[in-house]
């Protein structure tokens, strides 16, 4: 009963003083750490090796998880591949014609029979005295 009560009453004496040490500690290692390039160095050191230790120890994993992607990614494109093709397909006929428009103009000139309303924006007749969109005046 004596001894129980005496480690109690050491024990809350000596809590305090070795939490103060060990936020001493901890700030005494922050200072170094800012102040130190050498110490960063050293600290950035051991993040790099333990980053190193762990994709080390996690390369079979990462290995037959990229392996799986590939897998699902060639899946998904095998299931898909018609509407795939179709769409590029519409994407090459959008180009064509693009192409072709393109081609077209510089052949025989922009279409002159239209220009922007320099209002709105739209298009309107070259001749026409009034915007048919914001109806104002050319
Ligand atoms: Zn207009």
């Amino acid at each position: 009963m004596k001894l129980s009560s005496f480690s109690t009453f050491s024990l809350f004496n000596i809590l305090p003083i070795f939490v103060m040490v060990f936020a001493f500690g901890v700030i005494i290692f922050t200072f170094v750490a800012i102040f130190s390039p050498k110490v960063r160095a050293k600290m950035m050191r051991k993040q790099v090796e333990s980053a190193k230790m762990m994709f080390d120890e996690t390369k079979d994993v990462l290995k037959d998880l990229s392996a799986s992607t590939v897998e699902l990614k060639k899946d998904i494109l095998n299931e898909n591949i018609d509407d795939l093709r179709d769409i590029e397909s519409m994407n090459m006929d959008i180009k064509e014609d693009s192409i072709r428009r393109t081609v077209q103009a510089v052949k025989e000139g922009w279409n002159t029979e239209e220009i922007r309303c320099r209002y709105c924006g739209e298009w309107i007749d070259n001749d026409s005295k009034f915007c048919k969109h914001c109806g104002r005046e050319q």
